[in-house]
């Protein structure tokens, strides 16, 4: 038994997430902590919400709460879909934890101590109406180049140019509308990441079998240009942790809070800090510090592409510049996009399909399902509602919940509602038993690699033997002629069903708890050993026939979905 942490990106606060954002983190990490567990490893799965920065800010105004007040509502919203989806997080915590506070605090009081962060002192726009300074694109103006009267004060969207919101002619915020504005000298820390390049760049070159997607986006941050950067960790904002040398003032900068990249992967370990805290755990050290245990621990975190030069650089930039012994990230599995119907999913216009409409119309692992089997894993994919029917009613429908219906139905007719005794097994079980010994060993090699579409891939063939054993076996005749031998092949298909809830449940758990209670054992063993596997329900075990397991996507209901999820959310 091994040890696993394993740590989703952190959502943001400002609203509900679609299927996109699920599928690129938490849902192919969810898959791998299940399937873990299923090994009986032990593990550690941490998420939570990212909740500091002026998007939460603005979300809050438009929703005219306080920031506070709406970040912990939208937590709550956050938390039940993840539960409704099966996310099995350990602990779902937040970055605006008090526990993040003090550790964020800690880890910059130490930087400082190790000579990494330096002051600096820049000019800021100011808005007099809105009481603050203003990120650049929170100010909008006329584009100096092309006339366009919506440029961002860091670029325009329409000549693309990149901008400085002084470039701007007749700026304004974007907050209040006030004009009412000036360039202003502010003081802000900076992370002297330039000064970690060569140990950054060692450490990534020790790391083994990191993707490649991951591995170029961090060499390309690291080497590109003038290579790393130093980088500003703190701002302007109201909403944020408090800019603090550990517990003490920092002088200089009362008012300030930490920038939000750096606050939010410290909260990886603050979680751990919260989920003892709830009383869910009693030692986070053992599975963070390297003094306490944590050598033992493998680390995997899950995420999609934008956040890979945060997980490969400055998290790792601010672990390693404490110099304690924090543990370092082992491997980090990383995503492309998933694309929506010929374009993509867009939060602000509310296209695509996001995570509480999903679960109105179908069930998670249907969701679960089709996202995993499709995981932009070495390159985008694309949501269609074409390949999605085609897709779910195939494997799920004809073939899976074909099986499992066939098998339970034809027993009840002929031997009743529980496994039959007679009868022994011939040349087509032993041939079946050898090739789902050799594609469920397949199967553990792609999970343990983390090769999503491939374990996928291996599964649905595991299914789909299943099914061509019972076509080709055919109880329903051989019942005539022997039985007996019926008899054998129908206990073989009972204990397939148990088999295949088993490995099925770290993708669709909903399900795989349906086929448990149908086949009524608590037994979900792994199949080390196929053969012994298929003998866990004994002669004479008792059953049910299950409820239909997958109901079909007809003609009808995929156009009205398409139709319903084309533009803007209501
Ligand atoms: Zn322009």
């Amino acid at each position: 038994m091994a040890r696993h942490l394993i740590t989703s990106a952190i959502p943001y606060i400002n609203g509900i997430k679609h299927l996109g954002n699920l599928v690129g983190s938490q849902l192919p990490a969810d898959l791998y902590a299940r399937y873990l567990r299923a090994r009986g490893h032990e593990v550690l799965f941490l998420c939570a919400t990212d909740e500091h920065g002026t998007p939460a800010e603005l979300a809050a105004a438009k929703a005219g709460q306080p920031v506070a007040e709406y970040c912990a509502e939208m937590w709550q919203v956050q938390a039940d879909l993840s539960d409704r989806f099966g996310l099995s997080f350990d602990h779902f915590g937040r970055s605006s934890s008090p526990q993040n506070q003090t550790l964020t605090q800690a880890f910059a009081k130490v930087l400082d101590e190790q000579g990494l962060i330096r002051e600096v002192s820049e000019k800021q726009m100011y808005s007099h109406a809105d009481g603050r300074f203003l990120p650049d694109r929170y100010i909008e103006g006329t584009c100096p180049n092309c006339g366009f009267e919506e440029a961002r004060g860091d670029q325009c969207d329409n000549c693309g140019k990149l901008l400085d919101p002084v470039d701007l002619i007749d700026p304004h915020s974007t907050v209040s509308g006030s004009k009412d504005l000036e360039m202003r000298e502010t003081k802000h820390l900076y992370l002297r990441q330039s000064t970690m390049k060569d140990r950054l760049e060692e450490w990534i070159d020790t790391r083994k079998g990191w993707p490649v997607l991951t591995t170029s986006i961090a060499k390309k941050w690291l080497n590109d240009g003038d290579g790393l950067q130093d980088r500003g960790i703190t701002r302007d904002l109201d909403w944020g942790i408090p800019v603090q040398r550990g517990d003490a003032p920092w002088p200089g900068m009362e008012g300030k809070v930490f920038y939000v990249w750096f606050d939010a992967p410290i909260e990886y370990i603050a979680c751990a800090q919260e989920w003892v805290d709830a009383g869910k755990g009693d030692d986070w050290q053992r599975w963070w510090r390297t003094d306490a245990g944590a050598d033992d621990v493998t680390y995997t975190q899950f995420m999609g592409k934008d956040n890979v030069p945060f997980h490969t650089l400055s998290f790792p930039a601010t672990i390693l510049g404490s110099g304690e012994p924090w543990k370092l990230v082992d491997f980090i599995k990383s995503f492309n996009y998933l694309n929506y119907d010929g374009g993509q999913f867009s939060t602000s216009r509310g296209r695509g399909v996001f995570m509480d409409q999903a679960l109105d119309i179908l069930p998670a692992d249907v969701w679960r399902w089709w996202l995993l089997s499709h995981v932009p894993e070495t390159s985008d994919a694309e949501f269609t509602w074409e390949t999605f029917q085609q897709d779910v009613n195939k494997d799920l429908s004809d073939v899976l919940g074909n099986f499992v219906s066939r098998i339970t139905k034809f027993c009840r007719s002929k031997f009743g509602e529980q496994v039959p005794e007679a009868g022994t097994f011939g040349p087509d079980e032993e041939a079946l038993i050898a090739d789902l010994t050799t594609k469920i060993r397949a199967f553990e090699g792609h999970m343990d690699a983390i090769e999503i579409r491939k374990a996928t891939a291996e599964l649905r063939a595991i299914w789909v033997a299943g099914n061509e054993y019972l076509q080709h076996a055919a109880p329903w005749s051989t019942f005539k002629e022997d039985p007996d031998h019926a008899a054998a092949q129908v206990r073989l298909g009972l204990n397939l069903i148990r088999l295949y809830a088993v490995l099925s449940a770290p993708f669709m758990p909903t399900v795989a708890g349906k086929l448990f209670s149908a086949m009524n054992t608590l037994d979900t063993s792994w199949p080390d050993d196929v053969a012994e596997a298929l003998t866990a329900l004994p002669a004479g075990h008792e059953f049910t026939v299950p409820e239909n397991l997958f109901t079909k996507i007809s003609d009808e209901e995929r156009e009205a979905f398409a139709e319903r999820f084309a533009g803007r959310r209501d």
